[in-house]
């Protein structure tokens, strides 16, 4: 079966491309190497002995992707993660970040609206819940207002979805990813953020290695035990095989509902303090970092309940922290040595 993975040269697409090749799907990739590079082919290739086809493509031309269903009319499922990430750069710049994650699903569910049937796979986030008021976070929690307009592209990417669904052949997984860390254990291929990344663990292994003279902790004043924000950090592998289960329970029609919402997370909460202690453990290096003023927009905690994951789709996270953040070093022990 021939899946498309957009995004699929980013972090979580180039995982999620390797562990569907692994289960013998054929994989297109479309991206438009806005967040990544051509490299990660070779890196996907050497993991699994197979190139996934590559389109070059940015999915903000509706032509383009129109010419790409035309020649990829076989199409099993989508598993849709290209979009922009950037927190901060949302706020600066909304309109790209609209254009960007909104117009591409659009486009795609435009395409897919037209099929017979059509499977489809949307990356949101735990984002989507804001701060909620119990830990740990079911499905159920409310949605609440987003605190940036990367935050509401994934609430309106969501709705969308739900009233495209209602009125076509399309069925949908939603999957809310928690914090996705680490690397293939190979260290073929890992995170590679542009710039000053903006995620806890890149900061670390990146202050680590040298490249950045000292991690920022923001706010050591928070009501959690040891007073920095808890965060539920999920294995990218991990998180990886959640969506060949969830493209498999589409493919083998056993979703219940024409839209399924799943968390994906450990179902544990680390704080920022505890991350940096288990990291200082695994790469055997002391960490120089500061406690600065919170920073806006962060929430207190945030982790997953991961029972309706668990039990419905039958996947539960295995890795440890303590592997994730080993195999995160590895990588960029490799990337820069
Ligand atoms: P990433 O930036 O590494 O990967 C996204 C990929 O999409 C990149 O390779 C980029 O070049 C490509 N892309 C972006 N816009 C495109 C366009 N218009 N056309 C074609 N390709 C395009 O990001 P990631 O961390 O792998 O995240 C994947 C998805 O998961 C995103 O939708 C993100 O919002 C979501 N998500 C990520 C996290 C996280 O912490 N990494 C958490 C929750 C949700």
């Amino acid at each position: 079966m021939k899946i498309l993975v957009t995004g699929g040269l980013g972090f979580i697409g180039s995982h999620t491309v390797v562990e569907l090749q692994n289960e013998g799907f054929d994989v297109v990739v479309i991206d438009n190497l806005s967040n990544s590079s051509e490299t990660v082919l070779t890196g996907i290739e050497n993991i699994t002995c197979k190139k996934p086809i590559f389109e070059q493509i940015d999915l903000r031309e509706k032509r383009a992707v129109q010419k790409f269903f035309q020649k990829h009319s076989d199409i099993s499922g989508v598993i849709h993660f290209a979009a922009s990430k950037a927190v901060g750069e949302s706020v600066e710049n909304p309109l790209l970040y609209y254009e960007n994650n909104i117009h591409s699903l659009v486009y795609i569910l435009q395409e897919l609206q037209q099929k017979n049937e059509a499977n489809f796979i949307f990356s949101s986030s735990c984002t989507v819940y804001g701060q909620a008021e119990a830990m740990p976070i079911t499905e159920n929690a409310p949605i609440q207002p987003a605190m940036s307009p990367y935050g509401n592209t994934k609430q309106i990417g969501e709705e969308i979805i739900i009233e495209v669904c209602k009125v076509s052949n399309i069925n949908s997984i939603l999957l809310r990813y928690f914090n996705p860390i680490g690397a293939h254990s190979s260290a073929e291929i890992g995170e590679l953020p542009i710039g000053v990344p903006q995620n806890l663990v890149p900061f670390i292994s990146q202050t680590a290695i040298g490249l950045r003279q000292e991690l920022s902790v923001y706010g050591n004043d928070y009501p959690t035990p040891d007073g920095t924000c808890i965060r539920d950090y999920i294995h990218v592998v991990d998180l990886a095989k959640a969506h060949v289960i969830a493209l498999q329970r589409l493919l083998q029609k056993k979703n219940v509902e024409k839209v399924e919402t799943f968390n994906l997370g450990t179902g544990t909460g680390s704080s920022v303090l505890e991350v940096i202690t288990a990291f200082e453990k695994v790469s055997h290096q002391k960490l120089p970092y500061k406690i600065v003023a919170r920073r806006e927009g962060d929430v207190v905690s945030a982790y997953a309940n991961t029972d309706k994951a668990n039990r419905v789709l039958g996947w539960k996270a295995n890795s440890s922290l303590e592997e994730a953040l080993e195999s995160a070093w590895k990588w960029e022990q490799k990337v820069r040595l």
